[in-house]
């Protein structure tokens, strides 16, 4: 078994294979159709084109988790996609549907502050933002209500790859100045689903929410 789960590690002591298992297992479009509150979820959030479905498949490795969430009547649920039965990511609806009507819009930005301040699995909330345009509105809004429910916060810069390296770690830089001086708290990585860079570091920090060190001492 030792050898089994030696396998599994990376060489960043990450357990890989975890993320590889992940499957879609169901949606919601209300709070009353989550599954039991009694695991660790980590939700992943993004204005629309910000890359998330792309960092959800280099996380996982599993392309065709993507297409899930893209699937037309699924974009604007709480999709699940479970890692084990106590764990999972959980992609949530991303912004910037132009036919959305005003209202829905409102209820939908309900739903989305109370899972964050209610939901008792949630660990974490990767927030995918294109390094070329960070801090939108919908990710203040998404840091604010994260923030007020103490709920850590990782910012993968997405798509990284589009600028030179210099470029990229300054607008890093930049954003982490941002977020100081609107006093709000995240962890910052850049990430590239098209090179792959940042896909270590952002596990690791998966890892770290899901306890994959207390799965391991179970096991
Ligand atoms: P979502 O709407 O947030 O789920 O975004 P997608 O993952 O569908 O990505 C939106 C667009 O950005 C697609 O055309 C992707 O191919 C592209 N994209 C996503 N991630 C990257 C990246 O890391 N690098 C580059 N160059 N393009 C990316």
């Amino acid at each position: 078994m030792l050898l089994l789960l030696g396998f599994f590690f990376t060489q960043n002591g990450s357990m890989s294979q975890l993320y590889r298992n992940a499957y879609y297992s169901g949606s919601a479009t209300k709070l009353s159709q989550l599954p039991g509150d009694d695991g660790y979820e980590v939700a992943f959030a993004g204005r629309s084109n910000a890359g998330k479905s792309s960092a959800i498949n280099t996380i996982t490795g599993i392309g065709s988790l993507a297409r899930t969430s893209k699937t037309p009547g699924r974009t604007q649920m709480i999709n699940f996609f479970h890692l084990d039965e106590q764990r999972a990511l959980v992609d949530l609806p991303g912004y910037g549907y132009a036919k959305v009507p005003e209202a829905m819009k409102h209820k939908w930005q309900a739903t989305l502050a109370q899972y964050l301040e209610k939901r008792q699995s949630l660990r974490g909330l990767m927030l995918m933002m294109d390094i070329r345009h960070p801090l939108k509105e919908f990710d203040l809004q998404m840091l604010t209500w994260a923030n007020q429910a103490s709920l850590p916060v990782h910012i993968l810069l997405t798509k990284s790859d589009k600028l030179k390296h210099g470029a990229a770690k300054a607008a890093m830089l930049d954003v982490q100045k941002k977020l100081r001086q609107a006093e709000l708290e995240a962890s910052v990585q850049l990430f590239s689903s098209l090179n792959k860079s940042g896909r270590d570091e952002a596990v690791s920090k998966l890892d770290q929410w899901f306890e994959v060190d207390a799965l391991l001492a179970q096991e």
